[in-house]
């Protein structure tokens, strides 16, 4: 099993929160496009035969991309790829991007065939904080013209832990979310990212700053309410109803491979990792892909062990010792059945069979079980 990232790096406008590689104009599209069509001759190879079955239009804003650039870079992957025809097939969209329109064109002419939208909050104020380009009102929208296109599968994101998002209108963001009957939810506590926009608006006292325990409490709410609403919480950050769990992700949380394009993509062959250069003009520019490589790293034993456990702790099939004996050895599954049992004793871990995994009150401690559990030299 393995799935395509495809970084789409355009957006119209810059939020203040966000770190991810994108430039605040769409001037270069046609050249990217062509770009990418020569990254993905020049990487056919990368996943071997390996089935692919997911697709990922990430960003950046791919729901900037017209029907055509979709479907012509959609056709070079079944070209060049081992396409499941079950294929998942996701685009990541900005509220304002889906007027009716786009959406049903999108529907009747590509194979889309699920959204994730980055509402992010149904609150003006929230997006305002956050320096959105949309409205809580387009963003309801452009949930129903996703619905009223026949399109069921799709994800949201919402960010709590804003300044001024109290508990009270964090449930009612989460209530707006449960009424549209959305089978899937992403949902991020807000960080502030080293040299954002956002960090430098708090140092000057622009935003307000952040509240850790504001956060610990909205996460809390999220998981109770999660549950009430018949949702499986099987990422620390990701909640679905049975039979719409993002193949693409899991790929991600399960070790699986995935082939990243676009500027700023990470790859992930099973020995080693890569990723392309986060520059617009060098990536369009290059006609090798080592020039499009920024970095490449073959991974040691450790590396991959430690992986391995932040990545599955996270989930709720969790972390397997009997995995961990047949890939790493007798000697990791030791030290991970030993230094797990202290999170046992605190009741911040569930033991089941082979499989531990995260409870509730552990999951307010994830990244700092994860270290723990980690093996450094
Ligand atoms: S639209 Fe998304 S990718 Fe673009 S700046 Fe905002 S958060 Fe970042």
């Amino acid at each position: 099993m393995a799935g395509i990232y495809i970084h789409i790096p355009f957006c119209k406008h810059k939020c203040n929160y966000c770190n991810f590689f994108s430039v605040a104009s769409v001037k270069y599209r046609d050249v990217f496009v062509a770009a990418l069509l020569r990254e993905m001759e020049m990487r056919k190879d990368y996943l071997k035969d390996a089935v692919v079955n997911t697709i990922y239009f990430g960003g950046g804003t791919p729901s900037l991309l017209t029907v055509d650039e979709i479907n012509t870079i959609l056709a070079k992957a079944d070209e060049l790829f081992n396409l499941n025809p079950d294929l998942e097939i996701t685009l990541e969209a900005n509220p304002d991007d889906l007027n009716l329109e786009k959406v049903k064109s999108l529907k009747n002419e590509t194979p889309i065939n699920r959204f994730s939208i980055g509402v992010q909050s149904f609150f003006d104020e929230d997006l305002q904080y956050l320096d959105r380009q949309h409205t809580a009102a387009q963003a309801r929208q452009a949930i129903e013209n996703v619905q009223k296109a026949g399109f069921e599968n799709m994800t949201i994101d919402l960010i709590y832990g804003i300044p001024g998002l109290t508990p009270e209108k964090w449930h009612k963001n989460l209530d707006i979310f449960f009424s549209y009957h959305i089978p899937h939810l992403s949902s991020y506590s807000l960080t502030v990212e080293p040299k954002t926009t956002l960090q430098h608006q708090i140092k000057n006292r622009r935003r307000a700053e952040v509240d850790e325990a504001l956060s610990i409490r909205h996460f809390e709410i999220l998981m109770e309410e999660i549950k009430q609403n018949g949702f499986v919480h099987y990422e620390i950050s990701n909640f679905a109803k049975e039979g719409f769990y993002s193949k693409h992700n899991s790929i991600y949380w399960l070790g699986d491979y995935y082939l990243g394009l676009g500027p700023s993509a990470h790859s992930f062959n099973g020995v080693s990792r890569q990723w392309n250069v986060a520059l617009l003009k060098k990536y369009i520019d290059s006609d090798a892909v080592e020039k499009m490589v920024a970095e490449k790293e073959m991974l040691t034993t450790e590396q991959l062990f430690n992986e391995y456990v932040m990545t599955s702790l996270r989930t709720s099939w969790g972390c397997d010792s009997e995995h961990i004996n047949n890939v790493f050895g007798a000697e990791y599954a030791n030290y991970f059945t030993k230094s797990i049992k202290p999170f046992l004793n605190e009741g911040k871990v569930n033991r089941h069979g082979n499989r531990y995994v995260l409870t509730n009150h552990g999951k307010l401690f994830a990244d700092g079980i994860a270290m723990e559990l980690m093996r450094v030299g």
